[in-house]
């Protein structure tokens, strides 16, 4: 299809389509949906699997690996009988396991995020048969009628039919976003961006409503056109990914520093060459973190399900981490604090008075006919507030919609023009503020008289009465519009107010306490009246004190950037009457102060504070696409509650990366030491190469995991958040894994070894073959020793300070756990795991001494645990 169709009139181009304004009939979209396929942008051909897990075993770490394993196959051939060999075949082993553990995380990883994706699937209201249905964008064929509305995107290619204001927002294609006019009258342009009357898919509708025809769906938009050059868009890295290939590199320098660092000394004191070789080699192999930014992906991907399980949608992976160091929330109001489910509670006629018996009648037409509600089959849908009013109007003379000027915050008001009864009547509905300075006079029954000072005070006390009681007060007014006249909102005539009751949600005090003990400030921002926002925020214990500060969005424009930053600061803040454009203004000033901000927000002109905020969070039911796609977070269900969940979440990840980091970080220091004692004071060799490998890439992985997945600890939002400075590895982590829990298990290890030496009758000075049955026990019981206290370290991990007790459930802990034993007792006890890692078979007084370090470790530890406790309990008093 080309774009000759901008030429058309609307009829034309829906016999160009064969279609009727009526919509397609059943069986012609079934006939349509087999010649065009669904209206969907194919992926794009994805690297195949098995080129995505070669690729785990060529990266730089397994070429490391692939080097040391062809040098020991080297030396096994120039000196055989040492062992080299099965070095070599440990080695290789390590790549495989690693590399498929690496895929496979990947794997899983990539495997949650898309299906993340598919729970948001794009929905739009189609025409067939003559009935407005609901469905999947995906269904769409061309010669579809379908509606839209400010805020969506749109779902394919289509000609206007019929366009109330509508300006589309064509930065996806074009990449300018300014808001463009369309219309549905002809034009002579034909270029897919110039021709006026057309809506491109994947464009969005910031204003307006249109009833559009689709001319070209899926691959054959324009958007799919452009979608097949440029696929396979730079996937989004998280500043936290970035840090750990950071602490990756850092470590893997490290490692090399110490491999080249022992080689130098083995080489002064005259060991073997490629012995010595090996072991650096070794040494390097042993402390490069090749797990760990695999791991990482999976855990925060882990994370993103956890969320979306308590309906809070991640869209960007860095937003995890951002949410767990937010330090304000700028919540709306509606709808996420309260219920969006409106009841007209009070009636107040044009004259000041309270009116619960007689409804006066043009307050009635006003409500029931002021509104974008979309009615289709009998059902009405759309905003809840609108909903309730028409309900309340009850049924009445129906009326044809000529004209509509559309509601936005900065209005705070909105109007239709209809044609009832043969009159054009201007119906108008907002906040008394912008309303009521509209009106010159009053009719309470047939004789209209002018508004006065005294009627106008009337209803504004009214106003301050309802607002008290956290009522959301509507001024209502209307105005007879000359044939021909242009719809203009002056000159009204008053009809009175309307109250509308909205009851906080259930779950939202509790969330907001739970905020209050996390550090974390609730500033409310809306746009409704002050009065009626704090009593809200009275009830729902946002509020507490008595002097709250209360700013309106005019005094927030007004301010200086400084002032705004200096008022921002009070710890119980309303901002109300708030337009979103003065909503950004309020992020900005909270960012320059330093805070991490998440910001919720639904409407069109919330996406620039959305993209704007640290964390930008939609509401999944009444967000407009527009909103949802600017944010970093989708709420599926728009509580707040939700909210302070996923925080918690994002919280945890953090949390467990470090608990594993811990893990595995404290086993390098039994790894090393040993060596540097073989060295320098001259004992046997504690812990070869292969059995380092045997630790670091067996018994800890599957541990490090568990850590990694551990759920909220329940302290977790009783802590400050964290510094945005704070980096994932500093000092008392370093501190904690490799001056105390390190030190701990090598003390135990070379303990043990020490002790099994000296009970087997050797003596310091003696030389042990390699070979020799002690020598291979005695290695054998500093390997169990570091797993045994591994494992008391795993639960030890849970917390740095927190008793391991305290911890949630983590049913992954015990199988990690029984997986690290299975492990070892095969390394020690089959004929296959002692031949390649030089072990042998060990006495039930070994595991005993082993478990009884073990045990000391732990009890250090928790001691350890208990004394800062006490000594923060003394501190706060
Ligand atoms: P909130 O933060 O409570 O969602 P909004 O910015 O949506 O506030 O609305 C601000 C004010 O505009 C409301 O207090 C109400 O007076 C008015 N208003 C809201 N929605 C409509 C509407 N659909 N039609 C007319 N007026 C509205
Ligand atoms: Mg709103």
């Amino acid at each position: 299809m080309d774009f000759e169709i901008a030429r058309r009139t609307p009829q034309e181009a829906l016999a160009r389509l064969d279609s009727r304004s009526s919509g397609l009939s059943a069986a012609e979209v079934v006939a349509r949906r087999a010649r065009f396929g669904p209206n969907r942008i194919e992926a794009a051909e994805r690297e195949p699997l098995w080129w995505r897990l070669g690729r785990e075993f060529v990266h730089f770490f397994a070429l490391i690996l692939w080097f040391a394993a062809g040098l020991a196959f080297v030396a096994e051939l120039h000196d055989p009988g040492q062992g080299m060999r099965e070095l070599g075949v440990a080695i290789v082993g390590v790549i495989v396991v690693n590399g498929l553990f690496s895929f496979w995380q990947e794997y899983r990883a990539e495997q949650a995020l898309a299906a993340l994706r598919s729970l948001l699937p794009p929905q739009v209201d189609v025409l067939r048969d003559g009935h407005l249905e609901r469905l999947a964008a995906e269904a769409l064929v061309p010669g579809d009628v379908i509606r839209l509305g400010a805020g969506d995107r749109v779902p394919a290619d289509c000609r206007l039919l019929e366009a109330h204001g509508v300006r589309v927002d064509t930065a996806t294609i074009s990449g300018e976003s300014v808001p463009m006019a369309r219309s549905a009258a002809p034009c002579a342009s034909i270029h897919p961006l110039e021709a006026s009357n057309l809506l491109l898919a994947g464009t969005l509708l910031v204003s307006g409503e249109a009833s559009a025809l689709v001319f070209a769906t899926g691959m054959h938009t324009e958007f799919g056109r452009i979608a097949r050059l440029t696929q396979g868009a730079a996937e989004t890295v998280s500043p936290l990914q970035r840090e750990i290939a950071r602490i990756s590199r850092l470590v893997v320098a490290l490692a090399c520093g110490l491999g080249v660092l022992f080689f130098a000394i083995g080489e002064l004191l005259g060991l073997p060459f490629l012995a010595n070789l090996m072991f650096a080699v070794g040494i390097i192999v042993a402390n490069v973190p090749e797990g760990l930014l695999p791991t990482v992906t999976l855990a925060l991907a882990l994370a993103t399900q956890r969320m979306a399980r308590r309906q809070a949608l991640v869209r960007h992976l860095p937003a995890v981490e951002a949410l767990g160091s937010t330090t304000v929330i700028c919540s709306d109001k509606t709808g996420t604090l309260t219920q969006n489910r409106m009841r007209v509670a009070r009636v107040v006629s044009a004259d000041g008075t309270d009116a619960p018996g007689h409804v006066p009648a043009m307050l009635a037409c006003i409500a029931r006919h002021c509104h974008t509600l979309r009615c289709s089959a009998g059902t009405v849908s759309g905003d809840p507030m609108e909903l309730a009013l028409y309900a309340w109007a009850g049924a009445g003379a129906s009326a044809e919609c000529l004209d509509e000027l559309a509601f936005d915050t900065e209005r705070k008001r909105m109007s239709v023009v209809v044609k009832l009864d043969g009159r054009r009547l201007l119906l108008c509905k907002g906040a008394p503020e912008t309303v009521l300075p509209l009106c010159r006079t009053v009719a309470d029954g047939d004789q209209p008289r002018t508004f006065d000072e005294p009627a106008r005070a009337a209803l504004l006390a009214q106003q301050a009465a309802c607002a008290a009681s956290g009522l959301r007060v509507l001024a209502l007014a209307w105005r007879e519009l000359p044939e021909q006249a242009p719809a203009c909102e002056d000159d009204l005539v008053c009809a009175g107010l309307l109250a509308l009751e909205d009851p906080p949600r259930p779950q939202v005090r509790e969330a907001v306490g739970r905020c209050r003990e996390a550090g974390i400030r609730v500033v409310m921002v809306t746009g409704d009246h002050p009065q009626t926002a704090l009593a809200i925020a009275r009830q729902i214990g946002l509020v507490r004190g008595a002097q709250p500060l209360l700013l309106r969005g005019e005094d927030l424009q007004r301010m200086t950037p400084a002032q705004r930053q200096q008022v921002l600061a009070a710890p119980e803040l309303i901002c109300a009457r708030v337009s979103a454009e003065q909503k950004l203004l309020v992020v900005e000033a909270l960012q320059a102060r330093g805070e991490v901000v998440a910001v919720t927000g639904d409407g069109v002109n919330d996406a620039p504070a959305l993209k704007r905020a640290d964390v930008g969070i939609a509401m999944g039911l009444s967000g407009t696409d527009v909103a949802k796609e600017a944010a970093d977070i989708v709420l599926l269900d728009d509580h707040f509650a939700t909210l302070v969940d996923a925080i918690e979440e994002g919280r945890a990840v953090y949390a467990n990366i470090r608990k594993f980091l811990t893990y595995i970080l404290s086993s390098n220091v039994p790894e090393i030491v040993p060596y540097l004692a073989f060295v320098l004071a001259g004992i046997p060799l504690p812990l070869t190469v292969i059995q380092i490998l045997a630790v670091d890439l067996g018994t800890d992985m599957l541990p490090a995991l568990a850590l990694g997945a551990e759920p909220p600890h329940p302290g977790l939002m009783r802590e400050p958040p964290r510094a945005r400075r704070e980096r994932l590895l500093n000092a008392p982590l370093l501190l904690r894994a490799y001056g105390w829990l390190g030190v701990m298990q090598t003390l135990v290890s070379l303990g043990v070894f020490l002790w099994l030496l000296n009970a087997g009758g050797w003596q310091y000075g003696d030389a042990l073959g390699a070979r020799s049955p002690l020598y291979l026990q005695a290695t054998s019981a500093c390997l169990v020793s570091i797993v045994v206290c591994q494992m008391a370290n795993l639960f030890v991990c849970r917390h740095p300070r927190e008793a391991v007790w305290h911890g949630g459930h983590n049913r992954l802990l015990l199988p990690a756990l029984a997986f690290e034993l299975l492990v070892i007792l095969a390394i020690v006890y089959t004929s296959p795991g002692q031949q390649l890692f030089g072990t042998a078979a060990l006495s039930v007084a070994v595991w005993g001494w082993a478990a009884l370090g073990a045990l000391l470790l732990l009890c250090c530890e928790e001691l350890r645990k208990a004394c800062m406790r006490a000594r923060d309990r003394a501190r706060h008093g």
